[in-house]
């Protein structure tokens, strides 16, 4: 039995962290080391899926929820368009195994993101 991940682990209030945001199933934090001016995470509550091609294929109503999420996010920064990004094994920068997506807006290309 693996770990409980760090997200469950600040859902569960073990670990600081503002929710920003809160659907029946999925959530939504800041990152911790942002790397765009807006740069959340949104987050399945259950940490069963480990990216998101295990999400895609076990559960699409909570990947429709989570992208849904995201775009609500975005509108209350108030940056409206967005970056949508699983990151998705470790070989292309995935260090949390519990699937999540992360919401990138504003000046992408001020911050090192653009194209
Ligand atoms: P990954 O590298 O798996 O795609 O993304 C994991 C993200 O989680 C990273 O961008 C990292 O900064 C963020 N992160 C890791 N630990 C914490 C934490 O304790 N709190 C928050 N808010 N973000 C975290």
């Amino acid at each position: 039995m693996s770990e409980t991940s760090i997200f469950t682990r600040i859902l569960n209030g073990e670990i600081p962290s503002e929710i920003v945001a809160e659907t029946e199933n999925a959530f939504a934090i800041r990152d911790v080391a942002p790397k765009a001016p807006v740069h959340l995470l949104v987050i399945p509550k259950t940490e069963q899926y480990r990216n998101v091609v295990e999400l895609a294929a076990g559960d699409p109503d909570l990947l429709a929820e989570l992208v849904g999420l995201a775009n609500a996010v975005a509108a209350e920064s108030g940056a409206g368009d967005f970056r949508l990004v699983f990151n998705t094994g470790p070989g292309a920068g995935q260090t949390v195994f519990h699937v999540h997506a992360h919401v990138m807006s504003g000046d992408l290309d001020e911050a090192g993101l653009g194209g």
